[in-house]
């Protein structure tokens, strides 16, 4: 397993036992999901960081944004779409909101399964920290 590896060549992978996030969507962590869609999952950020903050995953394990857009554009497309209703299901798709994909080192990229964090509810700073 190359964990935290970003690019093309990251196979698909429906679930890798050691994932957190895989665990979340098998049921074996608990956790406040927001939304669920055929095939994303979103629950609240366990330390967040602004009034919303919720993840927005896709079921199936891909490492970050890079694999799984090299891999299967339509579930990108669902990902982005289930960003859009968390949003609105959380009354900020009006007040604006931040949308971040942690990529690797960096960026701090903590857990290695693809996760969209949607934060607002309050102004966010710019340029980020
Ligand atoms: P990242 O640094 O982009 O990989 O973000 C990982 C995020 O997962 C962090 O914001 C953590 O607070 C969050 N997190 C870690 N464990 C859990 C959990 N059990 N349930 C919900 N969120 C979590
Ligand atoms: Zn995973």
């Amino acid at each position: 397993m190359s964990w935290g590896v970003t690019g093309e060549g990251q196979a698909k992978i429906p679930s890798v036992p050691e994932c957190l996030f895989c665990r979340i969507v098998s049921g074996g962590v608990p956790a406040s999901q927001v939304l669920e869609s055929p095939r994303t999952l979103s629950f609240r950020d366990i330390s967040p960081q602004a009034p919303t903050h919720v993840l927005v995953i896709p079921k199936d394990h891909y490492p970050d944004l890079a694999a799984l857009a090299a891999a299967d554009g339509s579930l990108l497309t669902e990902l982005v779409n289930q960003v859009d209703e968390v949003a609105k299901a959380e009354g900020i798709s009006g007040s604006g909101y931040r949308v971040v994909f942690n990529t690797g080192a960096d960026a701090g990229q903590a857990v290695p399964h693809v996760h969209a964090h949607v934060l607002g509810g309050r102004g966010l700073g710019w340029p980020p920290g």
